[in-house]
């Protein structure tokens, strides 16, 4: 790994703030789906470090001068999208030891699954929103993780081999309990940015998002108010889905006009692995414990 100041120099970013010390890692990522898959096949063998603050709004983040000098100490970098990491220029990597890897160009959307033409590119976005496709992105880093380190390919294989493993038995186990409950093609209601369309295609349910937009944060118009709450009711459903780490403002405000009613409304979390809280964190919650969390709160809702 070259530690040259001089190569950082050539950085423009780093000359406008100055040389500063990035966090060094052997893999460093600019997403939790990611950090979460290498962290399991790595074990303790190599560092993994994720650039995205815990809490932060990926749609809304910058990497800072520092996240690129830890970028270019890595020797493997793992990143999610241009359309998500925005600020993302492959030139800022200049270390010719750095390898870089776009997760999204090795998702290919699956064809046995039922889809239209205009969700498609919404549901590109967040690919890794459905646990099938991080089995499949499991295997390509650790492919790369192996090209790092051959000589523990082994340990390396066995852990990604649980893994994967965990995530086809817990969606497994999920679509036997939909089809014996009879539950598949359920309508669930999400006042969230419609980042959960591959989620639902899945497993079979039509996940409703309140806004089209594929980022969070849109304000809640009133013809959006009075469509949502109208389809609530003709539903008959009393489950509200919310984001994680996203003020329910919207969500509250469809509870308040129902309550007006005498309609009462849950609210439940729906997570869209996007990020981790920081408490996520200090408990080391994994993306096979969101992925169960929500299984379990869309029980809730269907069971009524
Ligand atoms: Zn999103």
């Amino acid at each position: 790994m070259k530690q040259s100041l001089l190569k950082y120099a050539l950085l423009p970013l780093l000359l406008l703030s100055g040389c500063q010390q990035g966090m060094k890692a052997d893999i460093v990522v600019t997403m939790f789906p990611q950090e979460d898959i290498s962290k399991a096949i790595v074990g303790d063998k190599l560092s993994v470090h994720s650039i995205l603050p815990l809490g932060v709004d990926v749609h809304d983040f910058e990497a800072s001068s520092r996240d690129i000098v830890s970028l270019n100490d890595a020797r493997l970098v793992i990143h999610t999208s241009p359309i998500i990491d925005t600020w993302f220029v492959e030139d800022q990597i200049q270390d010719e030891n750095t390898t870089v890897i776009d997760l999204s160009t090795y998702y290919t959307p699956d064809e046995t699954l039922p889809s239209n033409e205009q969700d498609h590119e919404d549901d590109f976005v967040h690919y890794w929103v459905d646990p099938l496709v991080i089995v499949d992105l499991t295997l390509v880093i650790l492919e790369e993780i192996v090209a790092l380190d051959p000589i523990n390919e082994t340990f390396y294989t066995a852990n990604a081999q649980d893994y994967v493993e965990d995530l086809i038995d817990t969606h497994g186990t999920f679509m036997d309990y939909l089809t014996a409950k009879s539950f598949l093609d359920s309508t669930i209601y999400f006042a969230g940015h419609n980042a959960m369309g591959l989620f639902g295609l899945r497993h079979q349910l039509d996940i409703h998002p309140l806004f089209s937009d594929f980022k969070p944060d849109e304000d809640l118009s009133s013809g959006q108010l009075i469509e949502f709450v109208t389809a609530i009711k003709e539903t008959g459903t009393h489950f509200l889905f919310v984001e994680a780490m996203v003020n329910p403002k919207a969500a509250l405000t469809i509870k308040d006009e129902l309550s007006k009613e005498d309609y009462a409304l849950t609210l439940l979390e729906l997570h869209s692995f996007h990020n981790r809280s920081t408490e996520d964190a200090a408990n080391n919650v994994t993306y096979l414990d969101i992925y169960k969390r929500n299984i379990a709160n869309i029980k809730v809702a269907l069971e009524g």
